[in-house]
């Protein structure tokens, strides 16, 4: 997935918000800084990034590390993984998380939290109302 991809579905989840919130938030992701570092690869704004998304930063973490199957450890704001990942999978991993939990599935507004229904956790959309069950 290219840059312009990772920035073009950031930008159409914008677009679909309605006019009033989409100015009274807006929402962008700052683009994930990558290093490698001899072996292993360096995430090194993990804390600015996940700051933005408004979710727990470990829950974002884990998920990560399961998507990129390699083992992880954060160092300050930084993630360490273990190997070389290239940039993109790393950029892909995030538009996953950001499509599976935080993005409405019915306007695409990111403004969305977590609701607790008996046992189901739902994604409910502060936009539009909709809800969806999400996997935690
Ligand atoms: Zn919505």
């Amino acid at each position: 997935m290219s840059d312009f991809e990772y920035e073009g579905l950031l930008d159409r989840a914008r677009e679909n918000i309605p006019e009033d919130i989409s100015n009274r938030r807006r929402w962008r992701l700052p683009e994930p800084q990558i290093l490698i570092e001899g072996s292993n690869t360096l995430f090194q704004n993990f804390n600015a990034v996940v700051a933005m998304m408004d979710r727990d930063d470990n829950h974002v973490y884990q998920f990560i590390q399961t998507e990129l199957g390699t083992s992880a450890s954060r160092d300050g704001p930084r993630v360490r993984f273990k190997g070389r990942i290239p940039p993109k999978r790393i950029r892909r991993t995030i538009v996953n998380y950001v499509n599976t939990y935080i993005k409405c599935n019915q306007c695409g507004a990111p403004d969305t939290h977590f609701i607790k229904e008996d046992r189901t956790t739902l994604l409910k959309c502060q936009a539009c109302g909709a809800t969806r069950p999400v996997k935690l």
